[in-house]
């Protein structure tokens, strides 16, 4: 039989999101709710290895479900790796008289909080929060929606001076591994091309298809590169290829950068991240460990967290098509 869980603790790790904040206040009403104790960990684990907690009531998470970022701040830590790091955080968890854990963050928090559980049979769930959507075992991240809306409406403000000037935006946008926010917020755009990780464009169809684009009647047009795109070349790269062996257009590059994480969640982050912290807390009440909540099919599911992070979150065909075709 698993212990009696009495007393959660919840942190957020790794890249923050919007919604970690909605997740967060989830997780201490949903103890709440079930009249055990939540504490909140504060900056992940360097948090977890320093101590730094704080009792956390279902009023101490008042009016934060709007917010941005984390307010358990985040962080990465080398010293988590080590064995003796991971033995200072399981000492001060005993201390605290922590039983189990909800960790918000990506595949790397994940990877840390099994090697943890292997350790020291500690309970864990995980709720995957980043805004790249890069994890198996769930059809949405906690933070993706909102990066993709961000990013959407940065785009539609770039097409609006483009096509006034005539221009060629390269616009790079966050998932060096993965392009969900590429294709999806490009084909939301109306992107003419869309560069991803993925998929092997290559320059010369590139090219061909800008080409393509101009001969059409587009006098503007606007690309959308993932930092981690096929072709193997940074926007500025690209922007000089261009500017090379299209000499009629006048090419420009704007870079998203870090815009792309922050801003208040979307609705739907905000009830994705509701949804996991209740199904997360639940699911350590009854005595689970080592799994990640999902959303799929719109259902919360279980993944084994192992899984979670060995498995590969590929991106969708047919939007691949659907974005062919609407680039006509
Ligand atoms: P994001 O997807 O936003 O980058 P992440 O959770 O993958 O989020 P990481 O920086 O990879 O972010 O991981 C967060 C933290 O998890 C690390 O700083 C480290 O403390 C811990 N961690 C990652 N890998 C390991 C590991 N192999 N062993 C122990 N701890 C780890």
């Amino acid at each position: 039989m698993s212990k009696k869980i009495s007393k959660i603790g919840v942190m957020t790790s790794g890249g923050d999101a919007p919604g970690m904040n909605a997740a967060i206040r989830s997780v201490v009403r949903t103890c709440a709710y079930h009249n055990i104790e939540c504490v909140g960990i504060y900056r992940g684990y360097e948090g977890m290895m320093d101590g730094d907690f704080k009792l956390l009531t279902a009023r101490s998470v008042n009016h934060i479900i709007h917010t941005g970022g984390t307010v358990l701040k985040s962080a990465r830590s080398a010293e988590f790796k080590t064995k003796e790091g991971r033995k200072k955080a399981h000492s001060n968890l005993i201390k605290e008289g922590i039983d189990a854990l909800v960790l918000i963050g990506g595949d790397g928090t994940f990877t840390g909080g099994l090697i943890f559980n292997n350790e020291f049979n500690f309970p864990i769930i995980g709720i995957p929060g980043t805004i790249d959507n890069d994890i198996y075992g769930t059809n949405f991240t906690i933070g993706y929606d909102t990066a993709i809306n961000t990013v959407v409406e940065a785009i539609d403000k770039i097409r609006d001076t483009a096509s006034s000037h005539k221009r060629l935006f390269f616009v790079e946008v966050m998932g060096r591994d993965v392009g969900h926010i590429a294709l999806n917020a490009g084909v939301g755009a109306g992107a003419e091309e869309i560069l991803i990780p993925e998929e092997d464009l290559g320059l010369d169809r590139l090219v061909e298809s800008l080409k393509r684009s101009k001969a059409s009647g587009k006098s503007s047009s606007i690309v959308v590169v993932a930092e981690g795109d096929k072709i193997g070349k940074n926007v500025f790269e690209l922007k000089d290829y261009i500017d090379e062996n299209m000499p009629e257009y006048d090419v420009r590059v704007s870079v998203l950068g870090h815009m792309q994480r922050g801003g208040s969640p979307s609705c739907f982050d905000r009830v994705l991240a509701s949804r996991m912290g209740v199904k997360a807390v639940e699911s350590l009440l009854e005595g689970k460990t080592n799994y990640m909540v999902g959303i799929l099919d719109n259902k919360m599911e279980l993944t084994s967290l192992d899984k979670a992070v060995k498995g590969k979150s590929e991106i969708n065909m047919e939007l691949l098509r659907v974005s062919d075709i609407m680039t006509t």
